[in-house]
């Protein structure tokens, strides 16, 4: 399943030594219980936090659930902030929960974000593949970096934040049908969690043991030039208040928004 850590890599003498080191030190997490996997995420510095068995959302309430006792006694805690690398944390949740799968949260604390690479909505032809071959053949190939496979019908590739010097959120196929970005306030779905629900199934395998390297730099290019989706206040930021029949438009909008917020 995982290529041979100590396979030769392109690259530059003692670099790709050192590189060839790190990657024999990375173990295939495909083969861990979720708990070895969980605390071998955090020794990388990714933050983890426990899914519901056999699914992919967390094993937390919902902020419109929240009952407001215990740790949410003064507001209700997200779990991108419930999210650790904290050891005791960790097993102390997996020893409650043992088959809880294992959720690595991506973004600058974790220092890792995601290419999610998705051919669910056409398993035959693919949607994420066609599009990520199609960039590679004008830009050239993604370099080696520690790789998951999502059963038949999806890639993870992690990449360090080398070189991310602009706000990395998740934008899903902005940068071409298929591609999604998992960064800032994100999540993946980590190995060896499994997922069985009505619409997937899905092994999370290592395919690439070795530790992510930065994204190349055409890849950061698009990333960065993506335009972010308008949000209601740029929206609103957009409309010229100077014409009546404007002032009119930004009035009936915002008391849609008072609306919407009551
Ligand atoms: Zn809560």
């Amino acid at each position: 399943m995982s290529e041979n850590a100590g396979a030769a890599t392109p690259g530059k003498g003692s670099g790709s030594e050192i590189n060839n080191r790190a990657a024999a030190s990375i173990d295939d997490t495909s083969m861990l219980p979720l708990a070895a996997a969980a605390l071998s995420y955090a020794a990388r510095g990714w933050r983890v936090h426990p899914l519901v068995p056999s699914r992919k959302i967390p094993l937390w309430h919902r902020e419109d659930r929240c009952p407001r006792i215990g740790d949410c006694v003064t507001g209700h805690v997200k779990w991108t902030q419930r999210a650790t690398t904290d050891t005791d944390t960790i097993v102390k949740w997996w020893t409650a929960n043992p088959a809880a799968n294992v959720s690595v949260v991506t973004g600058p604390a974790s220092g890792v974000w995601v290419l999610d690479v998705d051919d669910k909505d056409d398993p035959v032809r693919g949607v994420g593949s066609p599009s990520l071959a199609a960039l590679e053949r004008e830009h050239g190939d993604l370099p080696p970096t520690y790789t998951v496979g999502t059963g038949s019908v999806g890639v993870h590739h992690y990449f360090t934040y080398e070189g991310v010097d602009f706000h990395l959120g998740n934008p899903a196929s902005k940068l071409a049908p298929g591609l999604d970005i998992r960064a800032e306030g994100g999540q993946v779905v980590a190995p060896p969690s499994r997922v069985d629900d009505p619409k997937h199934v899905m092994a999370y395998v290592v395919l690439d043991p070795r530790p992510p390297v930065p994204a190349p730099a055409w890849l950061l290019d698009k990333l960065r030039n993506l335009k972010p989706k308008p949000t209601a206040a740029r929206r609103l930021a957009h409309i010229d208040a100077a014409t009546p029949e404007n002032r009119e438009r930004l009035a009936a909008a915002l008391r849609r928004r008072r609306a919407g917020a009551a």
